[in-house]
């Protein structure tokens, strides 16, 4: 370790134009990719290599066989074919012969393929009258190259940015930085981390992951280097996480208390071993005197409520009060009406008068309420007479205040973040912030929830209570419109199976879920899809039923009203967009037919499959249509064979990659360049747990000034001074 070396902010500060090689035009094009300065270059890491030593001459390339050459362009042309397209036709050669190149509608590579370039070539060798030749092979520019292991980066022909250029500018900043020529790059990671893991210097990664001399060597600094990247993102997170702690004060609640207990001993079944464990973890954050903020994650149907309830009674054991927000009111309503019926009968201690009890008091505040009503709740939330209060987003807005706020539990939200956390402290005339559970059924697999939602701690719901019966999940390969049978299928057997299956249920006196495809972002589309496939449904092969539609574009008011008669028995049949997705809880219903299933993503499948299968009835899942894509098939392939949401979430992570999950909450430059947290899951834990061991030994990283340095220049402002101050 050089301490006196360069460290990566002082590469920040210096601009490509620095460099010998780059001028207006060239500093032009790297910004074009988001190249400033000579750390933003020496980060721009190849996209792939080109293993030399594993190149055919083209002398010993037999015709038929696909092979990779590293050639010298000695001339190229083009000329208009019929049809108005372009060929253009390269003579290549190596030391050992020459090869004809032909490329179709690709005029651009007669200017790309100018003579005395290298380049090297891939493709299928056919022989036309004795002459070895390509067809529209795959061409990758080297430059004048001659190491062995050829970097390749992304490059852009368009706006004049080549990979051997990039090369050559990286070999210029090594060059300037690393002994013996340069003084060194400083390497801000604690040497018993170096020795733990047996890392390279970082120094030793750049130059081997820029410029190796063998494939082992780009694997060893690629581990490095991401390892960074990870530990980088967890030091973030971890000291978030210990800043809120600090800054916050809560209260320690009563984790032994008769609410909490009465509860537990009166339900009619036995908590799955995972609800107790879950339990136990949150009663642990509870009762210590720093806030929780932990998020609970659990599948459909895990039993979710019942941990929710016994956190929050756990709070009103103490005196304080408790809140659950539900992403709807349709949401809101069901807590509600189930919470009520579960505490039914429960008393709390009157602090008015010394030797009596009152009920416990539940209320819900939704727009449904009447005006005089909902004044009635809110006073009473401010003298403390009501112990929680049920409703939408709106309960921790504006004029709601609670005497005493204890427990928020956070349903199906999966942003809220330190803004948030600052408004509720807000709703209480306590100085105590409120411990928070936030609770999601969508499961993420561990090491991407350790990075999504880093800050919070994760408990899992990994257990269903006994005697589910498993959802039968199959497919229906028939276009999701209903009446065009996808061609070559034998389709309209398959849906009028479908369909008499369907029919004979209903007549058993179960019901049935209809998702109709989603056209695209507008709701207006889906609206229409909805209704069309309602009016078909109605008049053919439903006739008989009795069908009820639900979409977006309906009132509060009418959306209310139709699931209510859904739930209550009154309709057989709900057709409705993706509204239903959330949360939706009506046992009977025991069919699940989700039309163009192919337009959805793995989770929301999973969501919407989850609507049925909650009673004591056997159910089915019907995934109709066609999916014109090997990941689209894979996705319902998936489905068919799984039930479990977190294998699932695993499935999705590997075909979707993780740029979707990370999504908004990852901004600043604190993103992933190398890293990937699918295949880097080991390394997301392993620098999760040398986070925290540096954060709990050194909380504002006062021995660490390396990598607080680091964590400035990779934050943005704000978020750096936040979780440094002390
Ligand atoms: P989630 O919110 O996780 O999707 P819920 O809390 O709505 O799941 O629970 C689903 C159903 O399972 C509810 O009807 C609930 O009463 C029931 N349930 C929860 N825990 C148990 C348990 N330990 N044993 C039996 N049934 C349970
Ligand atoms: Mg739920």
């Amino acid at each position: 370790m050089s301490e006196r070396g360069v460290d990566l902010g002082r590469l920040a500060e210096l601009e490509v134009e620095a460099l010998n090689g780059v001028g207006p035009k060239k500093a032009k094009a790297l910004a074009k990719a988001d190249i400033a300065n000579l750390l933003d270059l020496l980060t721009y890491y190849p996209r792939k290599y080109l293993d030399r030593t594993k190149e055919a001459k083209i002398v010993d390339l037999f015709e038929g066989e696909e092979a990779s050459v590293l050639v010298t362009v000695n001339s190229s042309s083009s000329r208009r074919i019929r049809g108005g397209k372009v060929m253009v036709t390269s003579t290549v050669s190596d030391e050992s012969g020459s090869l004809k190149l032909t490329f179709f509608n690709q005029a651009w590579r007669e200017r790309q393929l100018c003579p005395g370039r290298q380049a090297v070539i891939f493709g299928k060798v056919e022989l036309y009258r004795g002459q070895r030749q390509m067809t529209n092979p795959v061409v990758d520019l080297v430059g004048d190259k001659t190491g062995r292991i050829i970097p390749v980066y992304p490059q852009s022909d368009k706006s004049g940015l080549h990979s051997w250029d990039v090369a050559e500018w990286v070999a210029e900043i090594l060059r300037r930085t690393v002994p013996p020529s340069g003084r060194g790059l400083v390497d801000p990671l604690p040497d018993y981390l170096l020795d733990e893991h047996d890392f390279i210097t970082r120094e030793a990664a750049f130059k081997g992951i820029h410029q190796p001399e063998s494939l082992a060597e780009v694997a060893e600094a690629r581990r490095r280097l991401v390892f960074d990247e990870l530990f980088r993102l967890q030091l973030a997170l971890v000291l978030r996480k210990r800043a809120i702690e600090r800054t916050e004060n809560g209260a320690a609640h009563v984790t032994d208390g008769p609410l909490l207990i009465g509860f537990t001993d009166r339900l009619p079944f036995e908590l799955t071993r995972a609800q107790r464990r879950v339990i136990d973890e949150i009663l642990a954050d509870l009762a210590k005197p720093v806030p929780m903020h932990r998020l609970l994650q659990g599948d459909v149907g895990a039993g979710k409520t019942l941990v929710a309830v016994a956190a929050m009674l756990a709070a009103v054991d103490g005196g304080h009060q408790a809140a659950l927000m539900a992403p709807t009111e349709v949401l809101a309503e069901q807590h509600y009406a189930g919470i009520r019926q579960l505490l039914e009968g429960m008393t709390v201690e009157d602090s008015t008068s010394l030797f009596s009890d009152r009920p416990l008091r539940v209320e819900l505040l939704s727009n449904r309420v009447t005006a005089a009503e909902r004044k009635r709740i809110l006073s009473q939330l401010i003298t403390g007479e009501v112990d929680m209060a049920i409703g939408t987003h709106a309960l921790i807005q504006d004029n709601v205040m609670f005497s005493s706020l204890g427990v928020v539990v956070i349903d199906e939200q999966h942003r809220f973040g330190v803004e948030q956390r600052a408004a509720l402290r807000e709703r209480s005339y306590e100085s105590a912030s409120p411990d928070v559970l936030v609770m999601t059924a969508t499961p993420i697999p561990r090491t991407a929830a350790m990075t999504v939602y880093g800050d919070l701690d994760v408990s899992v719901l990994d257990e269903m209570p006994p005697g589910r019966n498993p959802i039968e999940t199959r497919r229906v390969r028939a276009s999701g419109n209903l009446d065009q049978p996808a061609p070559g299928l034998d389709t309209a057997a398959d849906l009028e199976a479908m369909w008499d299956e369907v029919r004979s249920e209903i007549d058993e006196g179960r019901q049935v879920y209809v998702v109709c495809p989603l056209i695209d972002e507008s709701d207006k589309l889906d609206v229409a899809s909805a209704e069309a496939v309602f009016d078909r449904l109605s008049g053919v092969e439903l006739a008989e039923h009795r069908l009820g539609l639900l979409h977006g574009r309906l009132t509060p008011a009418e959306k209310d009203q139709t699931m209510d008669l859904f739930r209550s028995g009154h309709l057989d049949v709900l057709v409705a967009t993706t509204v239903i997705e959330v949360g939706v809880d009506v046992p009977n219903a025991t069919v699940m037919i989700i039309l163009d299933a192919g337009r959805f993503g793995i989770a929301q499948l999973h969501q919407l499959r989850g609507r049925v299968g909650r009673g004591s009835h056997r159910s089915t899942c019907w995934l109709v249509g066609e999916t014109t894509t090997e990941d689209g098939e894979a996705r319902l392939q998936a489905l068919v064979d799984s039930t479990d949401g977190f294998e699932l979430a695993e499935v999705d992570l590997d075909l979707r990659g993780e740029g979707t999950i990370l999504g908004e909450r990852q901004k600043g430059r604190n993103d992933l360049r190398l890293a990937s947290l699918r295949r880097d899951r080991t390394v997301v834990g392993e620098a999760r747990q040398a986070a925290i061991d540096v954060v709990d030994a050194d909380p504002t990283l006062d021995a660490h000034s390396g990598l607080a340095a680091e964590l400035q220049l990779f934050l943005d402002q704000g978020d750096a001074e936040f979780l440094l101050k002390s």
